[in-house]
């Protein structure tokens, strides 16, 4: 299927590593044009060096996408955004006992300010030119919020909320610009193995043995792959997705136990 997106160029924060990674490599594939961003430039040039091998024209940025000054290089970098990916890394566990105020307004600014003014700086334009898609990666314990990611299970909700009401505007979805939010279940990534890594060492057993259980977990008996995740995200940004707007598109194996 062509996606009908080719020559077009988008934006994906946090991005040379897994999911974002993942969908950068699934645009690139439909020969969309990429700026790329993570904070560590080594890996950023080595996914950007990847990518270009795909045929498309990628420009990267290195810096932390909750600094608005990175953003502002971000945007800068990119021609023109037709399609916008707000990714970043996800806050840390912990017990909201010991998470001070400075906690919260990091977690705030990475996972639900930091995408809302990517849009506000994007969204406009996409109406005027009657063409955008975005898409949040946020994550599963949206539906299902994990305890001891209360940081993350706070900032993203309220990302969703305000995704909501936005993605509903006849301003945007009147003029082919969606808005959608992307939630993993779990995905083998260096995330995912870290967790893992640190769940078999409070347990005192080996990260096999941990992965096997959480493989149980899942229906698909499986984790998923980030091609898949890219797959999907590359998808709901083709020419063919303007009628889909405003959701929260779970990717799990089936591991929301819940019929809707
Ligand atoms: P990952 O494998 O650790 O990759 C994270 C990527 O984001 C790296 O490229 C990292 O590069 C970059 N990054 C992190 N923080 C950044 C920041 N502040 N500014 C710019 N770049 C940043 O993680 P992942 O598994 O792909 O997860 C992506 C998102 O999905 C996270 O928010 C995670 O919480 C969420 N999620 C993942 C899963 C899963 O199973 N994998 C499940 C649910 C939710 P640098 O470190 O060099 O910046």
């Amino acid at each position: 299927m062509d996606l009908g997106i080719s020559g077009r160029w988008a934006i994906v924060c946090a991005a040379s590593k897994g999911l974002g990674l993942a969908c950068a490599r699934a645009l690139a594939k439909e020969g969309v044009n990429l700026v790329i961003n993570a904070r560590g430039d080594e890996a950023l040039q080595a996914a950007a060096v990847a990518l270009r091998n795909l045929g498309v024209e990628v420009r990267t940025v290195a810096g932390d996408i909750s600094e608005a000054a990175v953003r502002a290089q971000v945007l800068a970098a990119c021609p023109q955004v037709d399609i916008l990916v707000n990714n970043a890394g996800g806050p840390p566990p912990g017990d909201f006992r010991d998470w001070q105020r400075e906690d919260w307004l990091k977690a705030l600014d990475a996972n639900m300010l930091t995408p809302i003014e990517l849009i506000k700086a994007c969204v406009d334009g996409m109406a005027e030119r009657g063409f955008g898609r975005i898409v949040n990666i946020t994550s599963g314990a949206v539906k299902a919020p994990i305890d001891v990611l209360g940081l993350s299970n706070g900032a993203r909700s309220g990302l969703t909320g305000f995704i909501a009401g936005l993605a509903r505007q006849a301003r945007l979805a009147g003029n082919n610009v969606t808005v959608n939010n992307l939630l993993p279940g779990p995905f083998e990534t260096e995330r995912l193995q870290k967790t893992l890594s640190a769940a078999a060492e409070a347990n005192g057993t080996s990260v096999e043995s941990i992965a096997e259980q959480r493989r149980k977990h899942v229906p698909a008996q499986r984790f998923g792959q980030p091609d898949e995740f890219g797959a999907y995200c590359a998808f709901i940004c083709g020419a063919q997705s303007g009628f889909l707007t405003g959701q929260n598109l779970l990717l799990d194996g089936g591991s929301y136990p819940g019929t809707f």
